[in-house]
């Protein structure tokens, strides 16, 4: 049986645009591959933020306010 990769966000630390986290079947060794489509916010050309600055959690939502882990509110959802 083949599990899903958990669904994971990147978000921008500046203007708070978020992308899910993209995956392909790699057939060879029946796995689910996981990507990255951008590496920098198309708005405002910074590296986008993958994990909990506090905790190295990832991020399950693109609208998330805390992480679920530590419970620390994102740097980003702050103001
Ligand atoms: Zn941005
Ligand atoms: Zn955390």
């Amino acid at each position: 049986m083949v599990v899903k990769p958990p669904v994971r966000f990147q978000v921008c630390p500046q203007c708070g645009w978020s992308e899910e986290q993209g995956h392909r079947w790699d057939r060879r060794r029946q796995i689910y591959k996981t990507f990255w489509r951008s590496t920098r916010c198309p708005n405002c050309d910074v590296e986008p933020v993958r994990e909990c600055p506090n905790c190295s959690a990832p991020i399950p939502k693109a609208d998330a306010d805390a992480c679920e882990r530590c419970g620390e509110t994102y740097p980003w959802r702050k103001d």
